[in-house]
């Protein structure tokens, strides 16, 4: 049967249509709507154009916030404030005749690079992305950990520097103000002396033109991300972490220091056991993880 998964991002909702075998036969892109009734409705439409078009027998979505497991409702996105308090997977459900779930992006994306992988996959994977804030989710025998109420796998929250910068989830010194695309930024202007804006992608260039400042910001990201690479391996021992995201595609800039930084925090046996590989799928991840969660649902 093919299924629908929808990657909703605060600029784009990306969909695409998976057949049973997994495999992509139809992708598409569209600005995001800006109020939740024309998001709703842009949804339901995506829905209604590809079950016409495809015959898709299931809708998994994806989208960004903190979804209460027990009432099913967004209870914050912090990135999409009109989805705070929605309850749109009952929503979307009342207008659509065909089996629905919807989860986390940052869960739905790490089932699509956990079934990426070969088999035999890794009882415990963990995958993280590196955008403008740090996305994870954390795949338990082969399904998404929500620990009790829906608010588990906030990897990105966790402490890494004490001394750190503050957080917009009101704390400070998370692992997303030092290792994500804002946190390079910030580094780089703070190296450099610099304040105008630019992009980490800026920073990678300048990185790759042999800029001294650019080399300690990715070498501090780096080491920090590291250190959150440490608290993961303590606490979950995942076979495999995956990082993606955009500042992932600096690549051993980034993961080189990780490594050397969770080397030193880590006993190497628990070290050795855990493989940090860059993500394979990129954007195509929250997507193929929707629609793995459309497949799971009873029909
Ligand atoms: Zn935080």
């Amino acid at each position: 049967m093919n299924v629908l998964g929808i990657d909703v991002g605060a600029g784009a909702v990306k969909f695409a249509v998976f057949s049973k075998d997994g495999l992509r036969s139809f992708m598409g892109e569209e600005p995001t709507a800006r109020t939740y009734p024309a998001f709703q409705a842009q949804l339901l439409d995506i829905c209604g154009r590809l079950e016409k078009s495809h015959g898709i027998a299931a809708v998994g979505v994806g989208v960004p916030g903190f979804i209460s497991l027990a009432e099913r409702v967004i209870e914050r996105s912090p990135n999409m404030r009109f989805l705070d308090g929605m309850a749109l997977e009952r929503d979307l459900a009342a207008a659509l005749a065909l089996p629905l779930a919807v989860d986390n992006d940052a869960n739905a994306a790490a089932l699509g690079e956990f079934l990426s992988l070969d088999e035999p996959r890794p009882a415990c994977f963990v995958h993280l992305t590196l955008g403008s804030g740090i996305g994870s989710g954390i795949v338990l025998s082969g399904r998404i950990f929500h620990g009790s109420d829906g608010f588990a796998a906030e990897l990105g929250h966790l402490l890494v520097n004490s001394q750190g910068r503050p957080c917009g989830c009101g704390n400070s010194g998370c692992a997303e103000t030092e290792s994500s695309e804002t946190g390079i930024v910030r580094s780089y202007q703070e190296f450099a002396c610099a304040p105008d804006p630019l992009s980490s992608r800026d920073v990678f260039a300048r990185w790759q033109a042999g800029d001294e400042a650019a080399r300690e910001a990715f070498r501090r990201a780096g080491t920090f991300l590291g250190v959150l690479l440490s608290q993961i391996v303590y606490a979950l021992n995942p076979g495999r972490i995956s990082i993606g995201g955009g500042v992932a595609a600096a690549g051993e800039a980034l993961l080189a220091p990780a490594r050397e930084e969770l080397a030193r925090r880590v006993v190497a046996k628990a070290a050795a056991g855990t493989r940090i590989e860059a993500a394979r799928l990129g954007n195509g991840a929250g997507m193929a993880g929707a629609a793995a969660l459309a497949r799971q649902q009873p029909s």
